[in-house]
């Protein structure tokens, strides 16, 4: 469940007011959360979902993130198939998942898998907000987990593309108990020695924050994404203090060492690139080094 406020980061904008020979919004066409101007789907599509007038950075999908992030034909997806029941018989939850599976096309809020960047073979874990807010409920935690296991059975790094709004209500305390499941899988991976990246999106929220999103070895997020536990209102009501205007964005947890890096999306490519060879040759150099001694 969505548990952040209302973004308290100038930028989220959309103020801007509409000019005359402006195309309204539509299906086409939509306005940029950032800078208010009108850009067109397919156009913008092209561009890794940039703005090209302010940078802000549009949400992606999960296939489109796996796109970006994949060589060609290289993916291969896992328990795709892997859908969520009404187990605690939460009042409308079967009526929200049948029309979410519908509205996106998929059976839950995260799509994992396996593949290469110029050819070096990891895993990858895509949370997709239109799901639900890509809350974590007990199909999302499992598939993660899966993914994780089966990066350790192969040997291979993972990354984990974050964006929640926390834990699944209508899953109640199963959706808690994914939080120790996904974190205990990483323990073990990364025992093994392998490293595992977070790409923290706009927004990433509550149990996520609280569990993997936190845990990568190297954590990169993109610009301006919101990034929490709790929303700021939340907070400044429990504290009784006033918060800086940009709390909780990517800008201030990178300052505060939260965050390793922040990565324009049109780098994301290299950079991960970089991180899985730069680790790989850790890796090998650990090893010589350990059958000389
Ligand atoms: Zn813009």
């Amino acid at each position: 469940m969505p548990i952040f406020g209302k973004p308290k980061f100038a930028s989220i904008s959309t103020s801007k007011p509409q000019k005359a020979d402006e195309p309204r919004p539509s299906k086409d066409w939509f306005k940029c959360k950032g800078c208010g101007t009108m850009l067109d789907r397919k156009v913008i599509s092209a561009q890794l979902n940039i703005c090209p007038k302010c940078n802000y950075h549009l949400p992606m999908t999960a296939y489109e993130r796996i796109n970006m992030l994949m060589d060609n034909n290289s993916f291969k997806e896992i328990d795709k198939g892997l859908a969520s029941k009404n187990i605690l018989g939460f009042e409308g939850y079967d009526d929200t998942l049948k029309a979410k599976k519908k509205s996106t096309d998929l059976n839950d809020a995260v799509v994992c898998g396996f593949g290469t960047i110029d050819k070096q073979s990891y895993g990858i874990a895509v949370m997709d907000f239109r799901f639900m807010g890509a809350s974590m409920g007990s199909v999302v935690g499992e598939k993660i987990t899966r993914l994780i296991e089966k990066a350790t059975e192969k040997n291979v790094p993972a990354l984990l593309v974050t964006a929640s709004g926390g834990a699944r209500m209508q899953e109640g305390s199963l959706s808690l108990m994914q939080m120790a499941k996904s974190s205990a899988a990483l323990a073990r991976h990364s025992e093994k020695g392998l490293p595992m990246f977070c790409l923290l999106t706009h927004p990433t929220y509550g149990g996520v924050t609280a569990s993997y999103a936190s845990l990568g070895d190297v954590i990169l997020a993109e610009p301006k994404a919101m990034i929490g536990f709790a929303g700021a209102r939340v907070i400044e009501a429990t504290i009784k203090a006033e918060l800086p205007d940009d709390f909780q964005t990517s800008e201030f947890l990178e300052k505060h060492g939260l965050v390793d890096r922040i990565i324009d999306r049109k780098d994301l490519r290299q950079e991960l690139s970089l991180l899985l060879s730069f680790f790989k040759n850790s890796q090998k150099e650990e090893k010589s080094t350990a059958s000389k001694a």
